[in-house]
């Protein structure tokens, strides 16, 4: 398939186009934990956080950055991933909770690596400041550098039922003052948290379009074992129609909807996620593949003759 002939707004296609190359963004893990399940704050965390779920193998026993990155360009290079433009992803955990200067000491160190070229730094909403912003507007001057918000629902029922810890309008404002720096926005969702219908999700969809992110993120709910969600799914799996009832091709009908109401500006980097299998109590999409998941949807998006947008 032809990148050109995407019936929604790709991710990859859209990195090239601004960077001029095939671009390859290298996980890696900071180890600044999460201020949210940090037992000191005792807020306990979100009910379906599993942080070893987000750690690839390359990042374990990986102490500086520098060598971590050398391990995930191997890592990419012995499976023939040719990228044109690498990207430090720093994904595990919330990467802005350090002070300022020790958060400095980590994203330089990736800047300079010979051969990084920007920044990308997962976190919350509620876990970045002006002090950040302005440095890093600083950086942006001379590199890529984009923040990745996990907000994951635009509902604040939801977000409390999960115990998130902020509400939608913290990210709403998060993301203002990060776009207000020129700087990219990334926007992380989670489909199928406790009591939300698809009616619900698709109605969040114009909530997203007026956050303005410059790509986004979806990921179908998974229970990970041993947390607190998954023993509120086996108390109440009530509560979890989607968890329960969805298959792949009602998870194809779900993603081709939000793409046809999502602004076509927006790119889309993920449709979906794959943590090990051995973590996973319940996930809607069994194990399919990613690349399979993105065809079935690509291929029902075009007996549809549907692009992204396109029900605005
Ligand atoms: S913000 Fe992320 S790392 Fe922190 S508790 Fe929630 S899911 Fe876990």
């Amino acid at each position: 398939m032809h990148l050109s002939e995407l019936p929604y707004n790709d991710y990859g296609s859209a990195m090239r186009c601004r960077l001029g190359g095939r671009v390859q963004k290298l996980a890696i893990d900071a180890h600044l934990g999460c201020p949210h399940r940090d037992i000191k704050s005792g807020s306990g965390g979100c009910t379906f956080c599993l942080g070893e779920a987000f750690t690839p193998s390359y990042c374990t026993n990986q102490p500086s950055i520098t060598e971590q990155i050398n391990a995930a360009i191997s890592f990419h290079d012995s499976r023939r991933r040719r990228a044109d433009i690498h990207l430090a992803y720093f994904q595990a955990g919330t990467n802005t909770n350090a002070p300022i200067e020790r958060l400095k000491e980590l994203y330089t160190e990736a800047l300079n690596h010979p051969k990084i070229e920007g920044i990308i730094i997962g976190t919350r909403p509620d876990c970045i400041s002006s002090e950040i912003l302005d440095y890093l507007e600083d950086l942006s001057h001379n590199h890529y550098i984009a923040i990745e918000y996990g907000i994951e629902s635009c509902s604040d029922e939801t977000l409390r039922h999960v115990n998130r810890g902020h509400d939608f309008a913290t990210a709403q404002r998060a993301i203002a003052e990060t776009k207000a720096r020129s700087i990219d926005v990334g926007a992380h969702f989670i489909l199928g948290l406790p009591n939300e219908t698809k009616a619900q999700i698709i109605n969040q969809v114009a909530l997203i379009n007026e956050l303005q992110p410059n790509f986004v993120k979806f990921h179908q709910l998974q229970i990970y074992r041993n947390t607190v969600m998954a023993r509120e799914w086996q108390a109440h799996p009530e509560r979890f129609p989607f968890a329960n009832n969805f298959d792949t091709d009602d998870y194809v009908e779900l993603m081709v909807d939000i793409i046809r109401h999502l602004d076509p500006s927006i790119a889309i980097e993920r449709f979906a996620s794959q943590a090990p299998r051995h973590l996973i109590l319940s996930s809607p999409l069994g194990g399919i593949r990613m690349d399979a998941l993105r065809t079935k949807i690509v291929e029902r998006l075009k007996t549809l003759q549907a692009t992204q947008g396109d029900r605005l």
